[in-house]
């Protein structure tokens, strides 16, 4: 089902757009966690990480990891550090049912998580 993503997708509502290829968007969180916080989604429908399959989506996976490598060296984080997180379903606190992978930087990360 398409969320509001999709709609930043087809750019029927606005957002940061920070890297865009014919696969792959990600733009700026509009609640940022952290001094740099994008989203990188794929440009189709996945709900959520248990419809990823290796034999289907492994490349596009691939390019979503691409995408953060070149954003946390635009960003400045690449040496640094930053942490990507996908969650994943309710205990996780996923909100947007359109696959999202976070690139978080720019601070001291905790471990855990909260
Ligand atoms: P989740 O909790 O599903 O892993 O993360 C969803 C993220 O999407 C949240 O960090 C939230 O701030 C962000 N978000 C929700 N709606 C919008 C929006 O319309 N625009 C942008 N840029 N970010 C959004």
């Amino acid at each position: 089902m398409p969320t509001i993503f999709t709609k930043i997708i087809n750019k029927e509502i606005p957002a940061d757009i920070v890297y865009e290829t014919e696969d792959v968007l990600a733009f700026r969180d509009i609640n940022p966690q952290a001094p740099v916080h994008i989203l990188i989604i794929p440009k189709i429908e996945i709900p959520k990480v248990t419809d990823l399959k290796g034999s289907e989506h492994s490349e596009l996976l691939g390019k979503m990891f691409d995408a953060a490598n070149v954003i946390a060296e635009a960003e400045g984080i690449a040496e640094t550090g930053f942490r990507t997180v996908f969650n994943c379903g309710n205990n996780a606190g996923q909100e947007v049912y359109h696959l999202h992978l976070h690139l978080l930087g720019g601070r001291k990360m905790n471990w855990p998580p909260g």
